[in-house]
């Protein structure tokens, strides 16, 4: 199948001609022709997979081709996902499919002045993507309605159905036409979220790719025991090992992101956070920046572990295990995207021997496990810049205490 034969306009298929893109990927191809019949679909997919591309085709040919009788025009298709980085992401790929029809798109997301953002969705928009947040301010401030919204997407979306946004997404479907069509797409999902999902649409849900193995087939992963304590060692070695490759790195909160930055400062790696305790604009500078290879190590918190698409990343580290199983999938799913190959290990301390075993739970299957000797062990830590950093240090030290006590000897004599 090219995408050249799908029944899409000519238009959409320049641009889909300008994304590169050889053929579909399964879940394309299991997707858009349902997508285009107007049926309802719960695409679940591995990380990496083509799922953005998989549901904005089809939807800029439909928003492209819907005639707006005699209407004003209003949002006619929201997509809502967990992350601002997301929402900016995904705005990108619809761009570049819609770049030769007049859709207009737009990321509608927190964190920065909503003045242009009112602005823009008063020259229209049909396609929004947004995190709930912002959103809802501007609906309640009376600068945007849903009522003309006839395709909605949730993507993430066992995340978008859980506790934190479920009463958003609740909100949103109150402001919506009840004649619409849903779509779901995520690379994991649990019979509960399924089910919930299934309340929400009318029609019998489409379900795609449902693989057995959640993990990527292009990511091979395995597990290291590692203390808590030599964790930053072993982290400078893959690094140093890995000169000049993108690594992303996993924490389990913001305050260990930024210590983790600071033990590589220590030994001389440069490396940016990024987090969801700071500011918006640092956070994009961060993933530009590792995106464009001016810093090669991302530490980052489950915020990022979703989604987000940067080419190349050759390795994740779970620098500490992720407290919900399935993030693991997620972010080892930042590696091994599109065609390209990806590693992933994980540092498993003592105390998080019990998240291991809930994440093997999860995939059904043991993460194989990388034996290293007590010999091999002791090596990584002898070779960190720290430690040989430290000796020097005692060293200096050492030195001078000697210096003061020689001339200590020499006054005594001269008294
Ligand atoms: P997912 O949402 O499934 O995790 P994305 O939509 O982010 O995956 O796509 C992952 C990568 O695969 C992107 O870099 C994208 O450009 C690439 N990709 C998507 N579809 C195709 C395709 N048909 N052929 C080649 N590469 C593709
Ligand atoms: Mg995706």
């Amino acid at each position: 199948m090219k995408f050249s034969n799908y029944p899409i306009t000519e238009e959409v298929k320049r641009g889909v001609e300008g994304l590169g893109f050889q053929k579909p990927t399964d879940i394309q191809f299991k997707s858009i022709p349902s997508i285009l019949n107007g049926e309802d679909v719960l695409g679940i997919a591995q990380t990496g997979t083509g799922k953005t591309a998989a549901f904005a085709i089809p939807i800029v040919h439909k928003v492209q081709t819907q005639s707006i009788k005699g209407r004003k025009d209003g949002v006619r298709c929201l997509v809502m996902v967990p992350t601002r980085e997301l929402a900016q992401q995904i705005q990108l790929v619809f761009n570049k499919i819609a770049k030769y029809t007049t859709v207009k798109i737009y990321a509608l997301t927190g964190g920065v002045d909503q003045d242009p953002q009112i602005h823009k969705l008063n020259k229209g928009v049909d396609i929004l993507i947004t995190t709930p947040g912002r959103m809802f301010d501007l609906i309640a401030q009376g600068y945007l309605s849903l009522h003309r919204v006839n395709t909605l997407i949730l993507d993430e979306a066992d995340r978008m159905l859980d506790l934190g946004f479920y009463k958003d997404i609740q909100d949103v479907l109150k402001r919506i036409p009840k004649k619409r069509q849903t779509l779901f797409f995520s690379a994991t999902i649990n019979p509960k979220i399924k089910k919930l999902a299934y309340s929400l649409v009318n029609n019998a849900i489409r379900i795609q790719i449902s693989p057995k193995d959640p993990v990527s087939k292009n990511v091979t992963h395995f597990v290291s025991l590692i203390e808590m304590d030599d964790k930053r060692f072993f982290l400078e070695n893959i690094v140093s090992q890995h000169e000049g490759k993108k690594i992303m790195v996993f924490v389990r909160t913001q305050v260990r992101a930024e210590r983790v930055v600071a033990a590589m400062d220590r030994v001389g790696i440069n490396a940016l956070t990024i987090h969801g305790g700071k500011d918006q604009k640092d956070r994009n500078t961060a993933l530009k920046k590792f995106k464009e290879n001016e810093v090669s190590l991302l530490i980052a918190t489950d915020v990022t572990a979703r989604g987000v698409d940067v080419p190349n990343v050759e390795l994740v580290v779970n620098y500490d295990l992720p407290e919900i199983p399935e993030n693991y999938v997620h972010r080892i799913g930042r590696t091994g995207r599109g065609k390209a190959k990806g590693n992933a290990v994980s540092f498993v301390a003592q105390n998080e021997l019990d998240l291991l075993i809930a994440i093997e739970k999860f995939l059904g299957k043991k993460i194989p496990q990388m034996e290293l000797s007590k010999r091999e062990y002791q090596t990584v830590l002898d070779l960190s810049n720290e430690k040989s950093l430290g000796d020097l240090l005692d060293q200096i030290e050492f030195e001078e205490e000697n210096e003061r006590n020689i001339k200590n000897k020499k006054r005594r004599k001269k008294k």
